[in-house]
């Protein structure tokens, strides 16, 4: 068996490639080359970004490219690709599909969104009524989708669809990767409560997708949504973070720098704080710690519950501290943004903006769910819809 890659390793792969490539070349033609390299996504297999190195030694790889000034994939560091379906059609994709998809998803090059919720499935994922009809040797799909973060950039969508309406719901579902530009895909923004216009409504009309934009088995789609969704908790909650990275630096510099804004009462509240967002990172280091022995599990979902809870309260103490300052918006002008930017603008964009970590990626009562019974062994919660058919449960 061949000895496990070390960080050391690594650094040497790396500055052997800093000698080969100018980082203050061509941006596309070096990234292109660092997926080639296997500097991308470390832990993938060769050929497909990475060289099967432990994934905790990513930072290590991040860090040195960064110190070197070289570029990265912003602004199309979008999670949806890069935490969601990447793993998702690295698990359950076929050699053609990974070949295909990867390495312009890892670079930028193409966008990926996420067409999972509708307007009577969110929660109830697995209820989904957008239908996807053999049509010869393809599939012909009409529905719609709702809150689809980044639509009005992507050139793929992962798309969960109903492909048999007779069986139970949880069976009768196939995964498919939707061509975002095909005739029948439609777009609409939707504004939310920071004026921005991050996701949108997506029509699926007479949508013809090809059969190898099928992921997995047909009626296999919910094993297949599942670690698009395990994925996502630890995409959303699971960022690996400097200390005093994210919101509680933003929260803490300013604590620094306006030193009259103080008053005792914010004193202990920033403290404490600060405090669980040092214990929340490093039990991201922990996890990612786990991930490196195999899939990620309900952990994700537990760090996922707790990032929300304590983006809300940071954000909350920052406009508390800011006073008349902190409610000042800095625009309601329905911007389409290129990146979802949690920590950027203003402490009342942070604010509102902060809301929607408690919904996205599943609602926090939904993993509450999940940490009670599938870490703490509590009952289920109790069904009535197993078994019966999905065109016959109430909707
Ligand atoms: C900023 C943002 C971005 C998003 N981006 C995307 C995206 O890109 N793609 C995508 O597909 N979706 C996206 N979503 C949608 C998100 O995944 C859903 O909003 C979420 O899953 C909740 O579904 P719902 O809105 O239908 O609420 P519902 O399922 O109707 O839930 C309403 C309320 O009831 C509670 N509830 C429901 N069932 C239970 C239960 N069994 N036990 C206890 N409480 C329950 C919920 O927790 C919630 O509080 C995004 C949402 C937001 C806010």
């Amino acid at each position: 068996m061949a000895a496990p890659v070390t960080a050391d390793d690594l650094l040497t792969r790396v500055d052997g490639f800093l000698a080969a490539h100018d980082p203050a070349g061509d941006r596309l033609e070096f990234l292109r080359a660092r997926f080639d390299a296997g500097l991308a996504w470390v832990h993938y297999p060769v050929g497909l970004g990475g060289i099967g190195a432990p994934r905790v030694l990513q930072s290590v790889v991040d860090q040195r490219f960064a110190a070197a000034g070289a570029p990265d994939n912003r602004p199309r560091r979008i999670s949806i690709g890069l935490g969601m379906a990447a793993p998702t059609v690295l698990r359950h994709g076929t050699a053609a599909q990974r070949a295909r998809y990867l390495r312009p998803l890892w670079t930028g090059e193409e966008v990926w969104c996420q067409l999972f919720s509708e307007p009577g499935a969110g929660s109830d994922l697995a209820g989904v009524a957008t239908r996807a009809v053999r049509d010869g040797d393809g599939w012909l799909v009409d529905g719609q989708k709702v809150w689809t973060s980044m639509a009005h950039q992507a050139r793929w969508g992962i798309l969960l669809a109903r492909t048999d309406p007779a069986v139970p719901k949880h069976q009768g579902l196939t995964y498919f990767v939707c061509d975002m530009h095909a005739p029948g895909v439609e777009v609409r923004p939707l504004r939310q409560a920071t004026g921005e216009a991050e996701f949108n409504e997506v029509f699926l009309s007479g949508v013809r997708l090809a059969d190898e934009l099928r992921i997995g088995a047909v009626g296999e789609g919910w094993a297949v949504a599942r670690t698009t969704l395990m994925n996502e908790r630890v995409a959303i909650g699971g960022n690996a973070l400097p200390r005093e990275g994210g919101m509680i630096g933003v929260l803490a510099r300013t604590w620094r720098e306006r030193p009259e804004l103080r008053t005792p009462a914010l004193h202990d509240e920033v403290l404490r704080l600060w405090v669980r967002a040092e214990a929340l990172r490093l039990t991201g280091v922990r996890l990612r710690q786990q991930l490196a022995a195999g899939e990620p599990g309900p952990e994700g979902s537990a760090m996922k519950l707790a990032f929300a809870a304590l983006t809300q309260q940071i954000s909350g103490v920052e406009v508390e501290l800011l006073g008349a300052e902190g409610l000042r918006h800095d625009g309601w002008d329905a911007t389409r943004p290129e990146e979802v930017d949690l920590i950027g603008r203003g402490a009342t964009y942070r604010w509102l903006r902060a809301k929607g970590n408690s919904i996205e990626g599943g609602t926090s009562e939904i993993l509450r769910n999940i940490v009670a019974e599938r870490v703490l062994g509590l009952p289920a919660e109790p069904r009535t819809d197993t078994g019966a058919a999905w065109k016959d449960l109430p909707r």
